[in-house]
């Protein structure tokens, strides 16, 4: 524990720091070119590592390479992992699908949950972090609404129907415990990504006509980057171009 990065001595005798350096410079750079073409400028989204099935020293390491956000979908893994890295400055994103009873334990860690996608879970996050407000004085929690982009109009990857975002937005905006931060989706399995993110960048779009400060998009994973920045991407959850492919057993 004490060599690793993070605890002051540097990466250079670190094998594994030097990968992830190389993994994480190569997806910046695939950013920023993205971000070029797509002729965003300098207003380069947000880089969240997704680091689930992963040990908590390779989070150790990437902080001490300027990694601020990171990303955890399940409630076990993540719950453990931020306790244990209680001494970094970390921000804890939840990106996937959630049961109400586990908002009591997300409410202590996450500054944002990516995946809300039904009215029962904007209600047991928005008493399980205002509990934690009045508690501990922590912030509100960021909520980003979930919404499926299957064609079929079918959940297979989570999130609600398009159809239901006014009401989800309704019932988070109504919470003093949440702030409402705008949209996700994962793209459809076995479609090009482009039309899905086009038609999210649509439902974004309607969202912030009511909710000016909602124009929150998350979207864009390792496969599909390019993709995601190109429709408006705040947001990317990188995953495995970062961090190598997820061990097999977590
Ligand atoms: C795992 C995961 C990611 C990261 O995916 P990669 O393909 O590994 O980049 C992003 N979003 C969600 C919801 C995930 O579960």
């Amino acid at each position: 524990m004490a060599d690793l990065p993070g605890s002051g001595q540097g990466q250079s005798n670190d094998p594994r720091s030097a990968e992830l350096a190389g993994r994480l410079a190569a997806v910046r750079k695939r950013i920023a070119g993205a971000a070029k073409s797509a002729g965003r400028g300098e207003r380069l989204p947000a880089l969240i590592v997704v680091t689930k099935f992963h040990p908590a020293e390779d989070i150790r390491r990437l902080a001490a390479l300027g990694v601020t956000d990171v990303g955890e979908n399940r409630d076990q893994e993540a719950a453990a992992k931020a306790l244990e890295l209680a001494d970094l400055a970390l921000t804890w994103h939840f990106v996937g699908q959630l049961q109400t009873k586990k908002a009591k334990s997300v409410a202590r860690y996450a500054a944002a949950v990516h995946s809300v996608d039904r009215p029962q879970l904007v209600d047991a996050l928005g008493k399980a972090v205002q509990s934690r407000m009045d508690a501990t004085g922590r912030a509100p929690l960021d909520c980003f609404i979930q919404v499926s982009l299957e064609d079929d109009g079918g959940t297979h990857r989570g999130g609600a129907a398009p159809t239901d975002v006014p009401l989800l937005a309704e019932r988070i905006a109504a919470s003093d415990a949440l702030n409402l931060a705008g949209v996700m989706a994962v793209a459809p399995l076995g479609a090009p990504p482009e039309p899905a993110f086009e038609k999210l960048a649509g439902i974004s779009a309607r969202l912030v006509a009511g909710y000016p400060g909602a124009g929150g998009i998350s979207a864009g994973m390792s496969q599909d980057l390019e993709a995601a920045i190109k429709f408006g991407a705040t947001h990317l959850r990188i995953g495995s171009d970062i961090l190598g492919s997820r061990p097999a057993v977590g």
